[in-house]
């Protein structure tokens, strides 16, 4: 008899995590998400749905009654309420590993503290630690929101010391940290995954591009050397050794001038740099996920076809209803989230790009590129 599994947020990725639960049905009978948006992405391919905001304490009870296994697409849920809940449902990854993560300040302590590496970093409470934070770590410097920050938006790039106001008032007494500024000269990410029993597995390491502080568009496999994805792999096991929690992380970090790798920072769901998987691998990362949090063997992750994913985004000048975008080319795989209005740099799509007849990456940066003109969204 398969399990009842709940998920909190019903978004493109747990969407995604729906349509791979359906194709296991002996695992997994239903699947129902909490969610907001009525008729959200994930319920259009089958989800029940809890309409209900993310943190909904009561709705978050229901959720667990109803579900004998949780787990989230989103970071920002309350681990506290999730904790009371655990005499319901199994709750993976675990509401103490998410507490850690999604505090940045407490995901980068907890890093060093297992000797990972992390940028410098202080905790802000005042503009007096902020000012001692710039001195010891000189300009550029970010000033982040410890919690709820994601695609670059709780982040504030100090330049000069004329900034220092402006950037502790942009955040109206949000708990911060100040950063050191890493010049890398790459961003790359490792998309992990750690079954209830322990087994860990790594997917190849991928190279990201953000325009906008977003995530436009994935290489796999990064262009680095064998080395550079060795490390980088080995600092994603550990990662996942230490935090213990079971399901799919996604691991973003730096590589800096001189090859060095640093994290930038973890989420502990599937992540958009692992989106490539949905062709490029055996085992794409919503299985892979849904294995680790039932405590199944986890999936093959080699990667059997280079592949680049690109995500399509609103355009920053519209908001509203767009035209249906269709895209008909060999080899490419595009997924549409069912979102009816586009809100600027919203994330409505992507579509991977898979280099099935043996196309190099540059090959297939080239592709896209003539591809561009033809994928824009627009007004319905
Ligand atoms: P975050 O939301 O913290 O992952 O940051 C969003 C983007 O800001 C990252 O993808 C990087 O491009 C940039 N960023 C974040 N932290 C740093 C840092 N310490 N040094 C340089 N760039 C950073």
């Amino acid at each position: 008899m398969g399990k009842i599994l709940g998920i909190i947020g019903g978004g493109q990725l747990g969407m995604m995590l729906t349509e791979a639960a359906k194709k296991m049905p002996e695992q997994i009978s239903k699947v129902i998400v909490l969610d907001p948006t009525d008729n959200c992405s994930a319920s259009q391919v089958g989800a029940e749905q809890i309409v209900a905001d993310y943190k909904d304490k009561n709705a978050i009870i229901e959720l667990a009654k109803k579900s004998d296994i949780i787990t989230y697409e989103i970071e920002s849920g309350d681990s506290d309420v999730l904790k009371s809940v655990e005499e319901y449902a199994e709750i993976n990854p675990s509401p103490e590993t998410l507490k850690i993560i999604q505090d940045k300040f407490l995901q980068k302590s907890f890093l060093l503290q297992n000797n990972l590496p992390v940028p410098e970093f202080i905790n802000v409470d005042s503009v007096l630690d902020l000012e001692k934070g710039l001195n010891k770590f000189g300009f550029p410097a970010l000033l982040k929101s410890r919690r709820d920050a994601y695609d670059g938006r709780g982040n504030f790039k100090i330049d000069s010391t004329k900034q220092i106001f402006e950037a502790f008032n942009f955040f109206r007494q949000k708990n911060l940290m100040l950063e050191k500024f890493v010049p890398f000269k790459l961003e790359v990410s490792v998309i992990a995954a750690r079954n209830t029993k322990g087994e860990i597995k790594t997917y190849p390491l991928v190279e990201n591009i953000h325009e906008n502080n977003i995530l436009r568009l994935t290489i796999a496999p990064a262009r680095v050397n064998k080395n550079i994805a060795n490390i980088a792999e080995q600092i994603a096991r550990t990662t996942m050794n230490v935090l213990r929690g079971a399901g799919v992380f996604g691991i973003e970090m730096f590589v800096t001038q001189n090859d060095q790798i640093i994290i930038n920072e973890i989420a502990p769901r599937v992540h958009n740099s692992g989106h490539h998987t949905l062709q490029s691998t055996e085992t794409s990362q919503f299985e892979q996920h849904l294995r680790a949090i039932l405590g199944m063997d986890l999936g093959n992750t080699a990667l059997n076809y280079p592949t680049i994913m690109y995500n399509i985004l609103g355009p920053t000048n519209f908001e509203g209803k767009y035209k249906p975008i269709e895209l008909v080319e060999s080899n490419l795989f595009l997924k549409m989230y069912g979102k009816k209005i586009s809100k600027p740099l919203r994330k409505l799509g992507h579509f991977n790009l898979v280099g099935k007849s043996g196309e190099t990456i540059d090959q297939l940066l080239f592709k896209l590129d003539s591809l561009k003109g033809k994928m824009s969204v627009n007004p319905a």
